[in-house]
């Protein structure tokens, strides 16, 4: 998904990936009748299609409370969020909480609707298949106001990462270095006892089981999430082998991951031992 998101981009123009993150250089453009929507809704026709190119490019910005209609496009769409927290949902499928960072791929003919939330606004790309999109039925105002999915959402996204930090706990007992390469950033670092590195170095430590982390005991996590950037703490008591022997050492384990088109990656690890063995 990722790597035809990127062509896409790369045929419209080389810098729209990093203008996604920071949408806030682009007017918002004109505030837009409402036709097939209900709330405040502004439109900045970014790219329109032409010969060479069979989609169009729009920045859209909706105020808390806004909403598309239902509606379907002949060619599909994909929504890049590049601020806020809004709705989608497709036809017969549950609704879901897109924010900051997500990539939505809606395929040609599928019935949807798009919408801020009731409480906070939203700001997407849209690039949309050239040809005139179909509008349906408006989205009730008690239908729009019965989800309750901001709070789920952010409890989710810490539980994600809860998860995300034990699956890496996992990989790097079983030396899984491949998997480890796509969660890692490739800019991490890597803070240790007897030093700190880079990505490349710590997975050819890993690889080569200079540090063996056989097992990780997780006595106590918590997680705060600041924008697109999740920071983990962790008290373990960790296994390890180092140069062939084995150690075993309370840790406050320090992770910060970065949300990069919608994964979560590893930005950096960082072991801080602990006076006590941790497990008390
Ligand atoms: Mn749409």
């Amino acid at each position: 998904m990722k790597q035809l998101l990127f062509v896409i981009l790369l045929s419209a123009t080389m810098s729209i990936q990093a203008l996604a993150q920071n949408s806030g250089i682009f007017p918002k453009g004109e505030l837009a009748p409402n036709v097939h929507h209900t709330g405040d809704v502004w439109l900045n026709h970014l790219s329109e299609a032409d010969e060479s190119f069979e989609y169009n490019i729009t920045i859209a910005t909706f105020a808390a409370g806004a909403k598309l209609n239902w509606h379907m496009h002949p060619k599909g769409q994909q929504l890049i969020i590049t601020e806020g927290i809004g709705y989608y949902q497709e036809r017969g499928e549950d609704v879901r909480i897109v924010q900051q960072g997500d990539v939505v791929k809606c395929e040609p003919g599928v019935e949807h609707w798009h919408a801020a939330t009731p409480e906070t606004g939203v700001t997407y790309l849209a690039i949309t298949g050239n040809e005139p999109t179909e509008w349906f039925e408006e989205v009730t105002e008690e239908e729009f106001n019965s989800f309750d999915l901001p709070v789920s959402k952010s409890e989710s996204t810490e539980q994600e990462i809860i998860n995300v930090s034990e699956q890496k706990w996992q990989w790097m007992a079983d030396k899984n270095v491949e998997a480890l390469a796509d969660l890692f950033h490739e800019k991490a670092e890597f803070v240790h006892m007897g030093g700190s590195w880079g990505t490349e170095r710590e997975l050819d430590i890993i690889g080569s089981g200079g540090i063996w982390y056989k097992q990780a005991d997780i006595h106590e996590v918590s997680v705060n999430i600041i924008d697109n950037t999740a920071i983990l703490l962790n008290r373990i008591t960790l296994v390890a082998e180092v140069g062939g022997n084995e150690v075993t050492n309370p840790f406050e384990v320090t992770e910060v991951y970065v949300k990069q088109n919608g994964d979560w990656k590893l930005g950096s690890l960082s072991f801080t031992r602990l006076m006590s063995r941790g497990d008390d």
